[in-house]
């Protein structure tokens, strides 16, 4: 393998000269301006015109009814499959190939995940994988709620990963969620800016959740954010990220166990500034993208591309290289020559939290495992 071309073709981007991240936050916008006026407003913390504003905005963005600010992406995602139902010793139905986040909010409910396996072109939750599942190892109960006949547990939520940003088959599997009266949960945390068709990534499932975390396509430092369109499912998320306070002008009094999961405004007044940006940071990154497509094919590297008919925000290029041993080959060759490359994550089920979780054949997920490699996918300034 032509280990040296890779490089230059991330060098002809980034520039000849010293260390390449992997993704470096890009703040060209208002960002300053923003975080003193958030400063000298006092407003710092969890009330203030910037949350209220960042959840207008991603209302706009991602074309959802209603959107609720959260400290990070896991909380977010830790909020959705709560307002989804998801009660101790619920089985959930996700992915082995994902970044731990998704497989620990799972856990903070006592729920357990099943991790079901991927499609390679997606690299995101199969459909048919969750489909052959249902159907060989469920059954419904009395009150229509499927069953995992092995276990005996309830399967409550699916939450499928978009990963690095390219979108999974989301339409088929709500048809099968629905089919199976299991609620769909998107973590959308990779895929700010994703589109399957005309419709934003998160908005197709039940409710979804986002993560503005430093690494991710824009940032707040920390944060994350709820989207759905049921009005009910906004207003509880809002009503326990803010410590269930029962509202009254003075009196406290919180009418069950709430969380403190507002994002404050200090990360609200940064997140706002970069959504301004954001189609010109996507502008930036799918430039990047085109420029990986049409050059590594021809040292015969395979880049995964968005799929026909969706859109991809690609927050991290990936390629897709022969064998393990070639990717720890490139790994360690692109990182001695200073420019910053990762491979995907550890499946789940090897994680000691999740090693007794029922998992199916992980075929594609295996495989997957072996050979991905993400490339620096920075804003080029
Ligand atoms: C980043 C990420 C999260 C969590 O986001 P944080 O803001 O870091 O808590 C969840 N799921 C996936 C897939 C992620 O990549």
């Amino acid at each position: 393998m032509d280990f040296a071309s890779i490089v230059n073709t991330v060098r002809n981007r980034f520039g000849k000269e010293g260390f390449i991240p992997l993704h470096a936050p890009y703040f060209g916008g208002n960002e300053k301006e923003y975080l003193i006026e958030c400063i000298d407003s006092t407003f710092v913390s969890s009330v203030g015109p910037f949350v209220d504003r960042f959840e207008k905005d991603m209302c706009e963005i991602t074309g959802s009814k209603f959107a609720i600010a959260a400290v990070n992406g896991t909380a977010a995602l830790h909020m959705a499959l709560i307002i989804a139902g998801v009660e101790q010793n619920d089985e959930v139905i996700s992915q082995a190939l994902t970044f731990v986040a998704t497989a620990n909010a799972i856990s903070y409910i006592g729920a357990l995940p099943v991790f079901l396996d991927v499609d390679k072109d997606t690299l995101g939750l199969s459909p048919n994988a969750v489909l052959h599942f249902l159907k060989n190892e469920t059954h419904q109960n009395e009150k229509n709620e499927c069953i995992n006949s092995k276990t005996g547990n309830r399967i409550k939520a699916c939450v499928p990963m978009h990963t690095f940003g390219f979108p999974m088959r989301i339409n088929e599997l709500l048809e099968i969620c629905n089919q199976y009266n299991i609620v769909l949960v998107e973590d959308a945390a990779e895929s700010l800016g994703s589109y399957v068709g005309e419709k934003h990534t998160g908005t197709i499932g039940h409710i979804a959740a986002f993560s503005f975390n430093g690494n991710k396509t824009v940032t707040s430092g920390g944060g994350g954010a709820i989207i759905t369109n049921n009005e009910e499912w906004a207003k509880r998320a809002k009503y326990l990220t803010t410590t269930a306070k029962v509202p009254h002008a003075w009196d406290f009094f919180h009418d069950e166990i709430g969380y403190n999961y507002r994002m404050p405004n200090i990360n609200a007044a940064l997140a706002c500034a970069q959504l301004e940006i954001l189609p010109k940071i996507l502008e930036n990154k799918r430039e990047t993208a085109n420029s990986y497509l049409q050059e590594l094919p021809k040292v015969g590297i395979h880049v995964v591309a968005e799929r026909e008919g969706t859109k991809a925000n690609y927050w991290l290029n990936t390629i897709v290289l022969d064998s393990k041993d070639e990717r720890d080959a490139f790994l360690k060759f692109s990182n001695e020559q200073g420019v910053m490359t990762r491979p995907i994550w550890t499946l789940m089920n090897r994680l000691p939290a999740f090693k007794d979780c029922q998992t199916d054949s992980l075929e594609n997920s295996i495989w997957l495992e072996d050979r991905v490699v993400n490339l620096p996918s920075s804003v080029v300034k």
